[in-house]
């Protein structure tokens, strides 16, 4: 067991203790994710691309959906 990194709404550290395999206590854990979503930029922008990437193919679906009806 270690102490849990998260901080109070004072701004103190917590003092609870996370429990194993967790660097924050139960009330603390949606700071563990805002820190994980926050530091992991590359995912983020992968994300991004892939959303970018999807929207390009269902432009170009509906063209070619549009050209076929068009005939
Ligand atoms: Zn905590």
């Amino acid at each position: 067991m270690s102490q849990c990194r998260g901080t109070t709404k004072k701004g103190d550290r917590c003092k609870r203790d996370s429990p194993q395999g967790s660097e924050y206590c139960s009330i603390h854990q949606d700071q563990e994710v805002r820190e994980r979503t926050r530091t992991s930029k590359v995912e983020e922008w992968d994300r991004d691309a892939i959303m970018k990437a999807a929207l390009g193919f269902a432009v170009i679906g509906a063209i070619f959906l549009f050209r076929f009806r068009g005939r």
